[in-house]
């Protein structure tokens, strides 16, 4: 391995690049003598371009669906990780100004108090622009899809809806209604509704 390439991400977004798959890739049936064998093509017409035979005996064909699945869901993964990079990157930035704001605090004879807290409030803004889901997503910033809506209602009227992944619903109602017994949250009754996902499992984003 060369020192051309930073890391291993940019080795992965390299050959993807070099491969230049950009239309969708499926799988089809081939004929292998008598026998039926998946191909992977690309393109659309009868003299698409085969770029895999993976020979798998029985229907359905989990190595061809793979292979032909790869490019995109590859280029989903280097954005994900070009993404995750960022923000872990933001949030070690905005710890590290919190941790020097104390140490001010702390150092008051030392203490730089004003210009520690611009840099803190710089970090904080630079995290906040990040937005942490994308379309579909769980509104927690998990990274799940968001399969549940958590409903808020107070007096009969709907106050809130919030689009989550079940879990981190189930999180958040359990936050709420601890908070309403200790009188820090209004008094409201919340529920939570699957939502019909009309593109099912294979959604991507
Ligand atoms: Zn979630």
């Amino acid at each position: 391995m060369t020192n051309q390439h930073l890391d291993m991400l940019s080795e992965i977004r390299a050959r993807v690049a070099a491969a230049n798959l950009t239309r969708p890739m499926r799988v089809r049936v081939g004929y292998e003598g008598s026998r039926h064998i998946p191909l992977i093509d690309y393109g659309e017409r009868l003299d698409a371009e085969v770029v895999a035979r993976t020979f798998e005996q029985d229907k359905p064909w989990p190595r061809a669906e793979m292979l032909a699945h790869a490019p995109s869901d590859l280029r989903w993964a280097i954005k994900e990780i070009e993404y995750l990079r960022s923000r872990v990157a933001a949030l070690s930035h905005f710890a590290f100004a919190v941790e020097r704001v104390r140490w001010a605090l702390e150092n008051p004879e030392l203490a730089r108090l004003e210009r520690r807290r611009a840099e803190e409030a710089a970090a904080r803004q630079a995290l906040l622009a990040i937005p942490i889901k994308r379309e579909g997503e769980c509104d927690s910033g998990c990274r799940r899809y968001a399969t549940h809506e958590l409903i808020t209602e107070r007096d009969g009227e709907v106050v809130r809806r919030e689009q989550r992944c079940e879990e981190c619903a189930r999180v958040r109602m359990a936050g709420r209604q601890s908070a309403m017994e200790a009188g820090l949250w209004p008094a409201a009754t919340m529920r939570l509704e699957p939502i019909a996902r009309p593109g099912g499992e294979g959604e991507r984003g």
